[in-house]
C-alpha cells in the first residue's frame, strides 16, 4: 500500500476511531515502558523529537495511532527511545517479577522461565506470553501483531502452570502415585484431565505449578520412574 493510500484511509476513520486509536497505542507503548522500567519523565525532549522525526511521525499522537495498526512496532520505538542513554539495542525486554503486571500466560503453549520466551502486547490481556516456537505467536508475528522478545528473569517464588502428558497403564492406584510423586516434589496439580486410551492404556494430561525449567525437569524425572508409565512429556 502507498504512503498516499494509508493516509486517506486514514482520513476515513471517524475521529472517534481516530482517538480509540491514540488511546491503543498510547497503552501499548506506555505497558512496553513500563516493562523495561523506562521512566518516561526521564525521556528528553530531544530524544522524543528524534524519535518522531525517524519514524516520520508529526506528532506523537500519529505515532500512537501507527503503533495501534501495527505500521511502526514498538520494540523499534523502545529502541529509539532509549538511544541517548544506552546505545546498545534492546533486542529484549527483561522480566522479573510478573505478579500485579498485566502480564498473561498463553494456554497453547504455557510457557515457563528457562523458555525462550515473546510476548504479543494486547490491551485486553496485556502482555500475552508465548513460547517462542508457539504456532499462534508465529501466526501473530506474521499478522505484525505487536510482539517482543524477551527476556525471563523470574525468581524462584513464583509458581507458572504447565502442561505435562503421561501415558500410563491402567492399573488400580495408578492416579494417586502419580498425584503423591508430584506432591513429594513440592509441586501443585492445577487441572488434572484423564482420557481413556483402550482398557489397558490412559492418557493424564496434567497442569502443574512450577517455578522454572529445572523443576519441571525433576517432575518429568520423578513420573517417568514409576513402573506403570509409559511415556511422559511436556505438551
Ligand atoms: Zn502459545
Amino acid at each position: 500500500m502507498t504512503a498516499k493510500a494509508k493516509s486517506s484511509i486514514k482520513l476515513q476513520l471517524k475521529s472517534e476511531s481516530i482517538s480509540e486509536l491514540i488511546r491503543l497505542g498510547e497503552y501499548l507503548l506506555n505497558n512496553a515502558l513500563d516493562y523495561q522500567s523506562i521512566d518516561t519523565k526521564n525521556i528528553s525532549e530531544d530524544v522524543w523529537s528524534a524519535c518522531l522525526k525517524d519514524l516520520r511521525c508529526d506528532s506523537i499522537s500519529e505515532l500512537y495511532v501507527k503503533i495501534a495498526l501495527s505500521e511502526v512496532l514498538v520494540s523499534v520505538v523502545l529502541n529509539k527511545l532509549q538511544g541517548e542513554n544506552d546505545v546498545s539495542l534492546i533486542k529484549n525486554i527483561i522480566i522479573k517479577n510478573t505478579q500485579g503486571k498485566p502480564i498473561s500466560f498463553a494456554h497453547c503453549c504455557y510457557p515457563i522461565p528457562g523458555d525462550k520466551v515473546s510476548g504479543i502486547l494486547t490491551t485486553s490481556k496485556g502482555l500475552v506470553m508465548h513460547r517462542s516456537n508457539c504456532g499462534n505467536l508465529i501466526r501473530a508475528k506474521q499478522k505484525n501483531e505487536q510482539w517482543l522478545d524477551i527476556d525471563w528473569q523470574a525468581d524462584e517464588n513464583e509458581v507458572f502452570e504447565v502442561l505435562v502428558r503421561i501415558q500410563v497403564q491402567n492399573r488400580r492406584g495408578m492416579l494417586a502415585s502419580v498425584a503423591n510423586a508430584i506432591a513429594r516434589l513440592g509441586v501443585n496439580i492445577e487441572h488434572l484431565e484423564v482420557e481413556e486410551r483402550d482398557h489397558s492404556m490412559k492418557a493424564l494430561n496434567l497442569v502443574i505449578g512450577v517455578s522454572n525449567f529445572d523443576k519441571l525437569d525433576e517432575v518429568l524425572y520423578e513420573i517417568k520412574s514409576l513402573e506403570f508409565v509409559r511415556n511422559v512429556e511436556r505438551a
